[in-house]
């Protein structure tokens, strides 16, 4: 049995990677989807094809609501980026968990 102050190493060590990536970028929870819609315009291309203009948006949810967030073409590169830094977040701490839960076993 560990004594209560003790960190084993691979728990100090993900806990300080966890840290680092929280303190170093921004996150995002949700989805980044892509969808056609038509823009409604008689006079655009899109009134004489069954497909509309792509967009991009983030999907999330709130509560039990699904909401989606229109995103500029120059954001979604960055849009991208945050919601797999959050999704990196969520497995290490699931991670960190794993480990604190073997130290009480
Ligand atoms: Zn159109």
């Amino acid at each position: 049995m560990n004594h209560r102050g003790y960190i084993p190493s691979r728990e100090r060590q993900a806990r300080s990677k966890l840290a680092k990536i929280i303190h170093g970028k921004p996150f995002l929870q949700g989805s980044i989807v892509k969808r056609a819609s038509k823009c409604g315009k008689d006079n655009c291309w899109c009134a004489k094809e069954s497909i509309g203009h792509t967009a991009c948006y983030l999907s999330i949810r709130i509560g039990k609501k699904r909401k989606m967030i229109g995103i500029s073409g120059s954001f979604e590169k960055d849009a991208r980026e945050w919601v797999m830094t959050y999704r990196q977040i969520n497995k290490q701490i699931a991670r960190v968990s794993q480990y604190c839960l073997e130290r009480i076993k």
